[in-house]
Formats: C-alpha cells, sequence, structure tokens
C-alpha cells in the first residue's frame, strides 16, 4: 500500500481521535459546571447545562427507550402480534419524523423557549414565590404531568378533538411505537397547550426538560407490547402507568377507552375517578383500536392516518353524542367505537 493511500485513513483516525478528545473534554467541562451548580445551588447553571446538551439528552433517552423496549418485546411479549412490525413501525415512525419537522419548523424554541421567557419575565405562578429549587422542579414536573392528563380527558370528550386523537387509538397493534402516534395537528396541539401553561406555571428549564424526556420515555414504556410478572405491575403501576394499566385505554369498549388517561405518573385516574383496573376480556382477550376503523390503509400506512381525522363523523362515543338511560338520544348517532 503506498503512502497517499493510507494519508486518507490516517487522517480519518485522527480527526476520530482529535473528535473523541473534544467530546472527553466538553463532558470534563460539563461535570465541572456541575459541581460548580451544585456548589452554588444555583439553578440558573443547571439550565446552562442542561441547555447545553439538551439534544444529545433527548436523543440518547429516545433510541435508549425505543431500542430496549423494542428487544424487552421480542423477548416477552405480552400478546401475539396482529401485524407485521415492518408496516406498522415504518409508518408510526414516520410520523414521528414528520412531526419532529412540523415541530421544529413552527417552533424552534419549543417549550423550553417559552420557559426561558417566562424565566427572563418573571412570568408564572412559581417565579413569583421563594421556593427551593428543586422544589420547585418537583412541583412543576407534576403540575405539568397534570395538564397533560386533562388535555387527555378533553381530546376524548370534544368531538372535534377526538378526530384527532383517534389517529392514536386507531392503532390495531399495542406496541412501542403506538406511545409516539400522533397526528401532527393534535402534535401543534399539545404544544400550544403546553406554551400556555409555561407562561400560567412558570416553571424551571430544567423541569421543562425533564418532564418532556421523561413523559416521551414512559409512553413508550407504557405503550409496549411487554409481559411484566403481574406482582411487579400490581405495585409498579402506583408509581408509573404500566402497559397493563395503559392497555384497558385502548380497548374497543367505549368504558375502557374512557378509563386510564394518565401517560406517566399513575395518581391522576385514581383521585380523579377514571382508573380501571383490567380489561373485562383479559389482555389477550380484548381487541384493541377503533371498532369502525379496521381498514389496514387507513389505520397503518401514513397517509391513512394523516386522512384519518377528516373521514367519516363523530357518532356516539364523544360527550354530547350519547344515548341516555332514559333512550333520549342525539341526531345522527351510530356506534363508532
Ligand atoms: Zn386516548
Ligand atoms: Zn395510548
Amino acid at each position: 500500500m503506498s503512502p497517499e493511500s493510507t494519508t486518507p485513513a490516517v487522517g480519518i483516525i485522527d480527526d476520530t481521535l482529535l473528535s473523541l478528545a473534544e467530546l472527553l473534554r466538553s463532558w470534563a467541562v460539563g461535570l465541572e459546571r456541575s459541581a460548580q451548580a451544585a456548589a452554588e445551588g444555583g439553578g440558573l447553571a443547571l439550565d446552562g447545562l442542561i441547555l447545553d446538551y439538551e439534544v444529545a439528552i433527548r436523543l440518547v433517552f429516545f433510541f435508549g427507550v425505543l431500542a430496549v423496549m423494542a428487544l424487552w418485546e421480542v423477548w416477552a411479549p405480552r400478546r401475539p402480534r396482529g401485524l407485521s412490525r415492518a408496516v406498522r413501525w415504518s409508518n408510526n415512525l414516520g410520523l414521528v419524523v414528520l412531526n419532529t419537522v412540523v415541530l421544529r419548523l413552527l417552533f424552534p424554541a419549543a417549550a423550553v423557549g417559552m420557559a426561558l421567557a417566562a424565566q427572563s419575565q418573571g412570568w408564572g405562578l412559581l417565579n413569583s414565590f421563594e421556593m427551593p429549587y428543586w422544589l420547585a422542579v418537583v412541583v412543576a414536573v407534576i403540575a405539568l404531568d397534570f395538564v397533560i392528563y386533562l388535555q387527555h380527558v378533553m381530546v376524548h370528550a370534544v368531538p372535534v378533538l377526538w378526530r384527532l386523537h383517534r389517529v392514536h387509538h386507531a392503532d390495531p397493534d399495542f406496541d412501542v411505537t403506538t406511545g409516539a402516534r400522533f397526528h401532527p395537528i393534535e402534535i401543534i396541539l399539545s404544544m400550544l397547550i403546553k406554551f400556555a401553561t409555561i407562561v400560567v406555571l412558570g416553571p424551571p428549564v430544567v423541569a421543562v426538560v425533564i418532564f418532556e424526556v421523561l413523559l416521551n420515555a414512559t409512553a413508550m414504556f407504557n405503550h409496549s407490547n411487554i409481559r411484566l410478572p403481574l406482582g411487579l405491575d400490581r405495585v409498579l403501576r402506583w408509581l408509573v402507568v404500566t402497559p397493563d394499566m395503559h392497555r384497558v385505554h385502548h380497548s374497543t369498549e367505549d368504558d375502557e377507552t374512557n378509563s386510564n388517561f394518565g401517560f406517566n405518573l399513575p395518581w391522576w385516574d385514581r383521585l380523579m375517578g377514571t382508573y380501571r383496573d383490567q380489561p373485562r376480556g383479559g389482555h389477550l382477550g380484548m381487541t384493541i383500536g377503533i371498532r369502525s376503523y379496521r381498514e389496514p390503509r387507513q389505520v397503518s400506512w401514513l397517509p391513512g392516518l394523516l386522512s384519518l381525522p377528516f373521514k367519516g363523523h363523530i357518532s356516539d362515543y364523544a360527550i354530547n353524542r350519547r344515548t341516555w338511560a332514559d333512550g333520549s338520544q342525539q341526531e345522527g348517532s351510530s356506534r363508532e367505537v
């Protein structure tokens, strides 16, 4: 091999070593800043550190949890799969990519930008009171989770919002990719609700990042088709929404769908009276999805998912279309879910 032909390879190795050295150096700087932040007890330094590594933190958690759950689904599945993994995964994850691009284009600064603005302007409850930084972070994460719970109840109840949220529920299977499968308009609506919540709440920047990363990770966990020992599930569902708990919410039965709205903390359903222990048909016998939307092109392929909110009419699932015990009924009612 001539020296000329080895030079590019050596160059690449040199570059890689330099990049590694740079990575280690920035990690060391990060640790130093972290220690400094802890020593100062200051939240602002920690905010800066989190912002420096925000994208890396999000990517590591997303792909890390996705990989762990996907392997777990192969190793210990809860239910047999109904559809090919290749079709569902490519389309569900295609929707995730599309949503990420839409959000970045519309809101480049995202929720973290809004939290920074609230902090600099002194907006929001938590910016108006003196309290330990750690307490503000804990209160903010819990409050943001409660808002997500309320938002989830709302998108089931309001007919036009249920059109959007049907995209999440029409998935005829239930696995780790279902957890990230939402229509882009619902994603935009969620971001606007989050902005409003941040303005009112004034959460620390760190709390917003922790909340978003946590919600992303727990949503992938509790949509996974994984088998957990029943005893462990019983204990765990006091701390976090488990797959068996959230699967009830994906049943085709109306009353089961109207249960277990929590995505992260399990307490809201118990406090608000929307908790349901198990599906009537059992986890193996229950049907997942929406009863009247089963056609694979509509419920599994990306064009079908994007057009689903504009299809058909909303029938007796939404809050003002129901049939009541005295026989009174809204016009145009037909069973949908
Ligand atoms: Zn739902
Ligand atoms: Zn779900």
